[in-house]
């Protein structure tokens, strides 16, 4: 694909607040988004040159949005695998592409990919029916945490069993009876994401892996530095690159690990798009992770992720996002994502702090 000019069409499949720092950046290069969200006036598309409202099976519907885009790409990790087919039909490419889609649309397939190239996970045992939960609980140590294969996102979908406690039928019935894993609890130091950039040439960059905090299941806080040695970091960081390489990926992924508190790295899951633990890169870095994905996916050559500040990204969630500008402090660099209403649990908005120059 010869590089996109100023003026070409970018389509973004989904609507939410990484559509919309992605359409921004992608204005800023001079390129107009399309969005394609079966929701009604979705964030992302009153940010957009246009939008797209349609359902995730609508062929008629997608196959028109790709005759209006030159390349196509996504922010929303579970569009049907089937949608990407029907607009690759039409002619047009979808990056990241199918690949990264259906390998991180299921856990059990996303961990043996991992597993399979190297890349260590929590141990894990697929679950298809009740009985074989306490038979992978036997295996892995009496304690760990139910997930729904599918569809499962800041701590959704899941459930902690625990072997010779009551509650496991529960755990089962709460998840619907759907296929899982189950996997062993981790009995981590911290937790780290990798965000990496590959280019439609195969150049893979990444930049400094954050250290992140989780509230209710939903990440609360990134800080860079992450306190880890280099020798932790780099580490993360090549695997995150070889799992870009492995997936033939184009554009950001986000790897996310649980570190032990030898150092040891098990990978946790990847999201195939730009991730809410990058959200400090665009104010802390050379270049942010909305910039980078649009230059993969527009063919351009990467741009330069060197991290110029120590800084905290702080996620504005359910009535905090409703923000009192009287409150800010002077340093806060404030994002809100244009969400009519605030829900508990809704990431609304982030901040974040540039706590002074690199250090490290
Ligand atoms: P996930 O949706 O898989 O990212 O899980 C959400 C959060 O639950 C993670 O960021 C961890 O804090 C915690 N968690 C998930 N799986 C495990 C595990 N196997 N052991 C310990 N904590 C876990």
């Amino acid at each position: 694909m010869s590089p996109l000019r100023p003026g070409a069409v970018i389509g973004i499949l989904g609507g939410g607040q990484l559509g919309r720092m992605l359409a921004s950046a992608a204005a800023q290069l001079g390129f107009d988004v399309l969005i394609y969200s079966p929701e009604d006036d979705p964030p992302a598309g009153r940010l957009a040159a246009g939008a797209f409202q349609a359902d995730w099976d609508d062929a008629a519907a997608l196959s028109e949005f790709a005759e209006a885009c030159d390349v196509i790409t996504l922010e929303f990790e579970n569009v049907p695998v089937a949608s990407v087919e029907i607009i690759e039909r039409a002619g047009k490419s979808v990056l990241p592409g199918a690949k990264s889609l259906s390998v991180s649309q299921d856990r059990l397939t996303e961990k043996t990919f991992l597993n399979d190239h190297g890349i260590p996970t929590a141990p894990f045992r697929e679950i298809n029916q009740l009985d074989d939960i306490v038979l992978a609980l036997e295996a892995l140590g009496g304690y760990g945490v139910l997930k729904t294969r599918r569809d499962g996102y800041d701590g959704k979908g899941q459930a902690w069993v625990r072997l010779g406690h009551g509650g496991i039928k529960e755990a089962w019935t709460a998840l619907g009876e759907r296929p899982c894993i189950l996997e062993g609890a981790i009995a981590f130091d911290c937790e780290i994401s990798v965000l990496v950039a590959r280019s439609i040439n195969g150049a893979t960059m990444s930049w400094a892996p954050p250290r992140n905090s989780h509230e209710y299941g939903i990440l609360a806080r990134s800080t860079v530095p992450s306190g880890l040695s280099k020798t932790v970091e780099d580490e993360a960081r090549a695997k995150a690159m070889h799992l870009a390489e492995a997936l033939g990926h184009v554009g950001v992924l986000a790897l996310e690990f649980f570190v032990l508190p030898d150092g040891t790295l098990l990978a946790n899951e990847f999201a195939p798009r730009v991730h809410n633990s990058g959200h400090w890169t665009p104010e802390a870095c050379q270049t942010g992770q909305f910039e980078q994905h649009i230059r993969c996916v527009a063919g351009w050559p990467l741009g330069d992720t060197r991290r110029l500040f120590d800084a905290e990204m702080i996620n504005l969630i359910g009535d905090a996002g409703l923000v009192d500008p009287a409150t800010l402090k002077l340093n806060d660099i404030l994002t809100l994502y244009g969400k009519r209403e605030a829900r508990p649990g809704r990431k609304m908005g982030h901040i974040t702090r540039r706590l002074g120059p690199r250090k490290d």
